[in-house]
């Protein structure tokens, strides 16, 4: 068989404006041993992975970044990096499979963890245990839109040797840097709002520099190997590069429709920390200084059937999981968590896309 790279790379000196993408799972070593640019095998290093992680770290204001098949992938490694023995907090509405997964997973490792109401720094502070290793945050959380202050937390542990991670996927870096309110590291499910058109899967997390999980959270990555392809980290970097402009216009429509809703008389309560009736605006002005995200819940009058009528009433939000894509979604969160969930019965959580603002509020209109 002929070497077709070999020819090709002497005819042709290509020079694309867009990165190429780089499925090749080996790199070709030096006559001395060594290796270019350290790329060895791409389970190691892949450099569109690369360009990938250095591109979240940034957004992040962070050291590192290790980029993931999934959000959750990145979240299990985080937790490989504990050992046995070690206690974790959550919040009491984490989102639904990170509960799953310390449950039904870590818990038979020895992993210890309990459930807190972190709007509330009291709460938190209870919580924390002598064998505590990590708190785990997320704000806004999923799917009633608390938030905690990410800030008065890291405070709190700040002469302990507790990790404070942050699950940033809902806010995005557009709105909320948890690593420069001093969180050791920042969770995205890069599915959502960095992908951003609803067609890829990815996860990353971003280290502060000189975080002490640095070395373990690499051999994780490279042993464990729940590694994104090529084609993916190339995916989600083109998603970055609207990143921002997306978030911006889907925050302002998310904005619009909250205010619309909360005016609605078919409207029980809107939760959006937006809004001037939000427990928490305040704190929201404070950390997420350039808006609110693109997320918001409503409990609309009546029960569970009311509420999938109105969700089955709207025409340009698509009845499914998931969240950060260009069009919007909605989801009756309680029957996907199952029986057991907290959530109320008449709550509709709303992933606001790019639509026309006003398609989506009249949309609303009528299905009320
Ligand atoms: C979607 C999501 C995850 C999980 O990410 P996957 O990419 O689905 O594995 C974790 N946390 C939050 C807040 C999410 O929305």
């Amino acid at each position: 068989m002929a070497n077709s790279r070999q020819q090709y790379k002497k005819e042709v000196d290509i020079r694309p404006v867009r990165s190429p993408i780089y499925p090749s799972t080996t790199f070709e070593r030096n006559p001395d041993g060594s290796y270019n640019g350290d790329l060895i095998y791409s389970r190691i290093s892949n450099p569109n992975r690369s360009v990938l992680e250095q591109e979240v770290a940034s957004l992040e204001n962070g050291a590192h970044g290790f980029a993931f098949a999934s959000g959750m992938a990145s979240i299990n490694a985080v937790l490989q990096c504990l050992k046995s023995g070690d206690h974790i907090l959550l919040p009491d509405d984490v989102f639904y499979s990170t509960l799953c997964l310390v449950k039904e997973i870590f818990v038979p490792w020895g992993l210890e963890y309990s459930l807190v109401d972190m709007s509330s720094l009291d709460d938190v502070s209870a919580g924390i245990k002598p064998n505590t290793a990590l708190i785990w945050i997320e704000s806004p959380s999923n799917p009633q839109l608390k938030l905690t202050d990410i800030e008065k937390v890291v405070n709190l542990v700040s002469d302990r040797s507790i990790l404070v991670a942050v699950d940033n996927t809902w806010a995005t870096p557009v709105l909320q840097l948890p690593i420069s309110l001093g969180a050791d590291l920042v969770m995205h499910s890069t599915t959502k709002y960095f992908g951003g058109h609803g067609d890829i899967m990815g996860g990353c997390i971003v280290l502060k520099e000189g975080c002490r999980l640095s070395e373990k959270l690499q051999r994780v990555q490279m042993l464990a190997g729940a590694v994104p392809a090529p084609m993916d980290c190339w995916m989600i970097s083109r998603g970055i590069q609207t990143l921002k402009v997306r978030v911006q216009q889907q925050t302002r429509n998310a904005g619009l429709l909250a205010e619309f809703l909360e005016e609605h008389p078919k409207i029980d309560h809107v939760m959006y920390p937006g809004l001037a009736s939000h427990p928490q605006h305040d704190l929201a002005k404070r950390q997420m200084p350039n808006g609110f995200g693109a997320m918001l819940s409503v409990l609309v009058n009546g029960n569970e059937r009311e509420a999938m009528q109105v969700a089955n009433g709207l025409t340009h939000f698509t009845m499914a999981t998931s969240l950060g894509g260009t069009e919007s979604l909605i989801e009756h969160r309680k029957s996907v968590e199952g029986p057991d969930s907290p959530t109320p019965e008449s709550l509709l959580r709303i992933s606001v896309g790019l639509e026309d603002i006003e398609l989506l509020k009249a949309d609303w209109d009528r299905a009320l």
